[in-house]
Parts: structure tokens; C-alpha cells; sequence
């Protein structure tokens, strides 16, 4: 190795892992027509756990009339194995949401702020300046109930209703919501419009609001086929946390045209053939994507699931 080969080696420490948040059983399911039974939501949860998943997010507290597909909330939670290390997360959006959320034991709770006044009104029927408020309530309520929070800004990278979200919006969103007390913050890129450079660009804005010690986290949907090149930029950018979905199942329910989340199995043939580990099979993943096709009777966008691992062997 030469001089010029080790500087470089120190000046881009290689990144060692990255943890995928396995949101299938919330965002996956909630823009789907065909509505999974609860025992079946388990199923895809426990096929998650099989494949390695330790953090899950399980279900949304949301009114059941919003997301008829997430009204089973409870009863999910209920269901689900318990003690094994796994984090169950809930999705919530008030103060209702977070009572049930802590009624039901999850482990963290989601707090989504919308970057946008628009979609914040369709998403969650506030303001985003009224969003942001909610957001500090909820983080210091979980934290009252000794569970860990993250607060998610939708619609960091675009908006359906508004188009183009300027940086100087999410700029004053992140700064709104930086001292909320939540253990981690989220960009989502809601409907998948994000490219790399963009990701760069404001997960570096996220890092320099929120501190160098903050953990940062990534929400792709991959509706523009952006998703997997935009994890290897979050990667690169110091993001800690990435979600994606079994099969890519997805979408949101707010949003017209969203599609869904990265795949799991496509993020991991990426880390696993970059040398970045994840923890998690993609034997086990792809025979999940399998079967929740099956269940959701619909052809899923995962690249695997076509495709198949590589090396891999074809039978005659
Ligand atoms: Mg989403």
C-alpha cells in the first residue's frame, strides 16, 4: 500500500453496518387494498424476526377510520413475540395515539411531522407549525414513559400537494424539532422523488442541526427506482438507520401516487456484496417477499424477488 492509498484509507473511515428498520407491517400494509388479517400481520412479523430484523415497526395509532388497514393496532401488538431484544415501534400522531401506543407496550413511537402545511393538513389534519408542537408534547411523553421516540419529517425531499420542499423549509423544520428531546431523528422521502445528491445534501443539513452525537435516520420509497442508490448516499452521509419494507410493499395512504418502500432484500444484496453488515438473510427475506405476495395477491417490486441472489444456483 502506498502513502497516497493509506491517507486515503483515513480520511473515509469505511462504514461497518447499518441498521434496517423493517417497516413493512406499518407502511408496507396501510396503502394496500387487500386488508391482512391480524394473524397474518404476525406471520410477516415473526418472518421478519426469522430473517433477522430487531427493529420493527409493527403498527400505527392512528384513527381506524384514516387507516382502516392499521386498526388492529392493538390486538397486533398483543400477538406479536415478546422478550426477545426485537423494538416494536408505533406510528403516532397525537396525544390519543400515544396513550394507545403505551397502553399497547410498544417499545418506541414514531412522531411524524409533516415538511409541509399541505400534506401536513391531509396527513394529519394540522398545521406544520402545529405538527412541530405535537411533536415536542409527544417526544417528552415517551420519555416520561421511558420509551425511546423518533420524530420523522415527511416530505423532506418533496411534497405532493406543494411540489419542490425548499432546504430553507426543512432548515426550519429541523431546527423546530432538533431540541423536542426525541433519541433520533428521520428524514422521509414520502413519495420517492429524493436522488443521492440530494440525500447528501440534507442529511449533512440534518447532522449539522441535530449535533455530531445525534442518531440520524432514512425513510425511502423507491417509486422513481432512487431508493437504492439514495441508501448508498445515506450511507456515505453517516446515516445510522435506514427503513425499508419486505418485497417493497408500500405506499401512503395521504399521498397520491406514492409507491413503495425500498425492499429489504434489495438493500441488503447491496450491503451485503459492499461488505456492510445488517444483521439480516436474505434467503429468509426473499422467501418473506414470497409469501407476503402470496398473501397480498399482488406481483411486490422487489429486485430480489425476480432476480434471485447472486451467486445463486438455477435448478435444471
Ligand atoms: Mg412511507
Amino acid at each position: 500500500m502506498n502513502a497516497q492509498t493509506e491517507s486515503l484509507d483515513r480520511e473515509q473511515p469505511t462504514v461497518q453496518s447499518v441498521q434496517i428498520c423493517e417497516v413493512s407491517p406499518r407502511d408496507g400494509l396501510q396503502n394496500e387494498d387487500v386488508l391482512l388479517s391480524t394473524a397474518d400481520k404476525v406471520e410477516l412479523v415473526q418472518r421478519a424476526i426469522r430473517a433477522g430484523a430487531q427493529r420493527i415497526e409493527a403498527t400505527s395509532f392512528v384513527h381506524p377510520k384514516r387507516v382502516p388497514q392499521m386498526a388492529d393496532a392493538e390486538d397486533v401488538m398483543a400477538a406479536v413475540p415478546r422478550g426477545n431484544g426485537i423494538s416494536y415501534a408505533g406510528l403516532v400522531v397525537n396525544q390519543r395515539g400515544l396513550d394507545r401506543a403505551l397502553a399497547a407496550n410498544v417499545d418506541e413511537i414514531n412522531i411524524v411531522v409533516v415538511a409541509t402545511d399541505t400534506f401536513c393538513q391531509r396527513n394529519q389534519g394540522m398545521s406544520m407549525q402545529q405538527s412541530v408542537e405535537n411533536a415536542h408534547t409527544l417526544a417528552e411523553g415517551a420519555r416520561g414513559a421511558g420509551i425511546s421516540s423518533t420524530i420523522t419529517i415527511g416530505a423532506a425531499f418533496g411534497c405532493p400537494f406543494e411540489g419542490e420542499v425548499p432546504i430553507e423549509r426543512l432548515r426550519e423544520v429541523i431546527t423546530r424539532v432538533v431540541d423536542a428531546g426525541a433519541d433520533e431523528l428521520a428524514l422521509a422521502d414520502t413519495i420517492g422523488v429524493a436522488v443521492p445528491r440530494e440525500i447528501t445534501e440534507r442529511m449533512a443539513l440534518a447532522r449539522r442541526l441535530a449535533g455530531p452525537e445525534a442518531r440520524l435516520r432514512l425513510h425511502l420509497h423507491d417509486t422513481r427506482h432512487t431508493g437504492v442508490a439514495n441508501a448508498v448516499a445515506a450511507v456515505a452521509a453517516g446515516v445510522a438507520v435506514l427503513d425499508a419494507s419486505i418485497g417493497g410493499a408500500g405506499g401512503c395512504p395521504f399521498a397520491p401516487n406514492a409507491t413503495g418502500n425500498v425492499a429489504t432484500e434489495d438493500l441488503v444484496y447491496l450491503f451485503d456484496r459492499s461488505g456492510i453488515e445488517t444483521g439480516l438473510d436474505l434467503a429468509q427475506l426473499t422467501a418473506a417477499a414470497d409469501w407476503l405476495e402470496g398473501r397480498l395477491g399482488k406481483i411486490l417490486p422487489g429486485a430480489l424477488l425476480r432476480a434471485g441472489d447472486f451467486p445463486g444456483v438455477l435448478s435444471a
